[in-house]
């Protein structure tokens, strides 16, 4: 008879960890105990030499699915001899954090169960050690139902039964709950002035699977905050929604029934397929094969994709006939995800058919997670929440431990650091909106509360007026700052752990560069902590600064005037006869008298500008639209075949670009000429990057900022980096854009300080 203490870290808590513990002990016939600290899973286990070996081996095999193991620690120690197995209660032991799980999708066990458990029949809040709310419903640690919003529902026989039985599924399902004793969904309407209630499930399943069916919009609550949801096959419909979120041009996600059904509608490989499928159920972009109505997509030859992860959505799917439901976040202006019950009234009662809700409040406000998955089964985060978040990135060998990172402003997002890990906020929106702001302060109180973290010096991007940095400078703490886009490449290289000399290739829309002037078309040699710019886009004034982000035709103006001046006038150039004289004028005058022309070298601009000049549009509805429809039209098999550019003293010039352009706009198709674009921004960075390696013996390539959102131009370009022999990286847990920021800040900062 031996002894052995076992500490297991990583994600342990709240995925049914303990129990899987429990009954693998008994297989193999061992005595001890099991417990939770807020730092670890600790394990007490006598038995026999052999039987503790296998018994320890099969803890990483048959972990449950949403556990992630990062660190198993064996020692032996001084035999006790218990008389049983026993699982003890939580207790607190350290400041230390131990993680906290994302939301889970409800598992199929449960599904069956929703079935066939007397008490749980049609229940639509099941879930189990293996599935459930996690994030949304925890306030502090250690993970126990006191300590979620779940606190205020009594168990009843049954539940505890089974909350008690160590060999149950729900032993110790801190969101444990049935017909009898949890909580339950309405469905609120308005009839003749009234607000009318409907409290039996069946009955809300079926009224509004009707009413879905005739063309009808509801709200409805889920797991991390409110959807709007309609008929995606129901044109009028859908064009009702786009209506009631007004300012809202963006492509809805559309959730199907299932992956059956989805593979009718979209194209899915099986790296797709598996995320689509997992328990983080993320919205994954994919190209679309058979159209849903016009309005879902707007135009785009794709659809974000997802699949049911409630077990509501289930049983509603259940009752409806249609294949796919418009399930988009429930905000209005770009404000955040509602998950209040009374502010889901305010917004839209009388303006919808119904508003759903469920009496269990959401703790932790989160979006649902969009992804594109590459070829190679890499994941391009564009949104990074639900089933994601908290999830921390571990860097080995640093120190993070009360580090503030703030991120920077358009997609708002701040971090954390607990030890080696940095713990990411989930997407917050843009900061400049208001609601979005208190969000984000919110969000840093919750997280501050959840982790125990304590600030002892923050890091900000360069930028002076980002309410991200304001709001680091009211912490009084010590202020580091870092430039926007050494921290874009930081963040990847904080990803893999990278801590020599890369070259860092930061294309986004914007950041202050050190020179005042707006960066955001760069070749940056980056170490972790220090950067030196070595090549970018050439400088474009930009008429009227900021508007130019919501009236790019003033970019596209800007570069060609930039290059022939007044001649452009005769040059026949279409969408300049669309712009009133007047506003020309004066954005020429500014232009030639530098009035409110920043200078800009961003490669969002240049997507802007040629997109205008392609006759892409003039305005755009929501951010990045332009660049998006550009990049919509590549047409990835057509041979590789770039325009011309300049490249004098590391400063690229497209002169040579836009009048190969011009010249083709009026014989080649738009999808010819956005993929020789494309094409030609993949050549630029093969040149620069064999520069620099001849130069300076560099191999490493770092690809970040939002532009590389751009499938296509971040997949070519690794793709033919790496046939010339590079080593190329690029983001893979965190979004390319301003979201991933955060790491990049930390890593820079820690890195310093490690090196005085
Ligand atoms: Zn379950
Ligand atoms: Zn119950
Ligand atoms: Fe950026």
């Amino acid at each position: 008879m031996v002894a052995r203490r076992v500490i297991v870290r990583g994600i342990v808590q709240g995925v049914g960890f303990r129990p899987f513990i429990y009954r693998l002990a008994a297989q193999f016939g061992l005595k001890g105990w099991v417990h939770n600290t807020n730092e670890a899973v600790h394990i007490h286990v006598e038995g026999t030499e052999n039987s503790i070996a296998h018994f320890i081996q099969l803890i990483r095999l048959q972990a449950p699915p949403a556990a992630n193991i990062t660190a198993l620690e064996i020692e032996a120690v001084d035999t006790a001899f218990p008389q049983n197995f026993e699982i003890l209660h939580s207790t607190d032991v350290s400041e230390a954090v131990t993680r906290v799980s994302p939301d889970i999708a409800v598992c199929e066990e449960c599904l069956h169960d929703m079935q066939v458990q007397p008490h749980r029949i049609q229940y639509p809040l099941i879930n189990c050690c293996h599935c459930g709310p996690r994030f949304t419903i925890i306030e502090q640690l250690p993970y126990d139902r006191p300590h979620t919003t779940m606190s205020v529902f009594e168990m009843c026989e049954l539940c505890r039964n089974e909350y008690t039985d160590p060999s149950n599924r729900r032993f110790h399902a801190q969101p444990i709950a049935c017909n009898h004793c949890g909580p339950h969904y309405t469905l609120y309407y308005w009839k003749d002035e009234n607000r009318e209630r409907i409290d039996d499930i069946a009955t809300i399943l079926d009224s509004m699977a009707k009413a879905i069916e005739k063309g009808k919009i509801f709200a409805l609550k889920g797991i991390g905050g409110y959807n709007l949801i309609c008929n995606a096959q129901d044109e009028q419909a859908v064009a009702a929604l786009r209506q009631l979120k007004r300012r809202e041009g963006k492509p809805f996600a559309v959730m199907f029934r299932d992956l059956a059904t989805l593979m009718q509608y979209a194209h899915v490989n099986d790296h797709e397929a598996q995320i689509l499928t997992s328990f983080r159920r993320p919205i994954v972009i994919l190209p679309s094969k058979k159209s849903l109505a016009p309005s879902v997509s707007i135009g785009f030859p794709t659809i974000g994709a997802m699949l049911p992860y409630m077990p509501f959505h289930y049983l509603l799917f259940d009752n409806l006939s249609c294949d796919a439901l418009v399930f988009t976040s429930g905000n209005m202006h770009d404000e955040p995800i509602v998950i209040d019950d009374g502010k889901a009234m305010l917004e839209w009662e009388r303006k919808v058919e119904g508003i759903v809700a469920y009496n269990r409040n959401i703790r932790n406000r989160v979006d649902d997670s969009v992804l594109a998955v590459t070829e190679a089964g890499e994941l391009i985060f564009i949104r990074r929440a639900r089933g994601y978040v908290p999830e921390p990135i571990r860097v080995e060998g640093c120190n993070f431990e009360g580090v503030f990172a703030a991120g920077a402003e358009l997609t708002g997002t701040f971090a954390i650091g607990k030890g080696n890990e940095v713990i990411l906020s989930q997407y917050l929106g843009d900061l400049q909106n208001y609601e979005n702001h208190v969000f984000y302060r919110e969000s840093f109180e919750r997280f501050s509360k959840l982790f125990r973290f304590f600030p002892r010096l923050a890091v900000v991007d360069l930028h002076p007026d980002y309410h991200s940095t304001l709001f680091a400078e009211q912490l009084n703490v010590p202020i580091f700052q870092v430039q926007h886009h050494h921290a874009h490449v930081a963040s990847v290289m904080a990803e893999y752990g990278i801590s020599d000399t890369v070259i860092g290739i930061a294309w986004d829309g914007t950041g202050l560069g050190t020179d005042g002037n707006i960066w955001g078309g760069e070749f940056l040699i980056c170490t972790p902590s220090n950067f030196e710019r070595y090549a970018h886009f050439e400088y474009v004034p930009l008429p009227g600064g900021d508007r130019v982000v919501e009236e790019p035709w003033r970019t596209s103006i800007a570069y060609l005037y930039h290059f022939w001046k007044d001649e452009i006038f005769k040059m026949n150039i279409d969408f300049l006869s669309k712009i009133d004289r007047k506003k020309i004028q004066a954005i020429v005058l500014s232009l030639e008298k530098h009035i409110n022309c920043p200078l800009s070298s961003s490669a969002g601009r240049l997507f802007d500008a040629v997109a205008v000049l392609m006759g892409l549009g003039l305005k755009p509805s929501f951010h990045a639209e332009l660049p998006m429809r550009l990049e919509a039209l590549v047409q990835a098999y057509e041979p590789f075949s770039p325009y011309s550019y300049e490249i004098k003293e590391n400063i690229i010039s497209f002169a040579p670009t836009f009048e190969q352009i011009l010249f083709e706009m009026g014989q080649k198709n738009q999808t010819h000429i956005a993929k020789r674009f494309h094409d030609t921004l993949i050549d630029i960075a093969l040149t620069i990057c064999t520069n620099i390696r001849l130069e300076k013996g560099i191999e490493k390539i770092v690809l970040s900022g939002g532009t590389f959102q751009n499938k296509y131009l971040l997949n070519k370009l690794k793709t033919m980096l790496m046939q010339t022999g590079f080593q190329v990286y690029v983001p893979s847990q965190l979004p390319p854009n301003d979201a991933g920021i955060a790491l990049g800040q930390m890593y820079v900062v820690a890195m310093q300080t490690k090196n005085r």
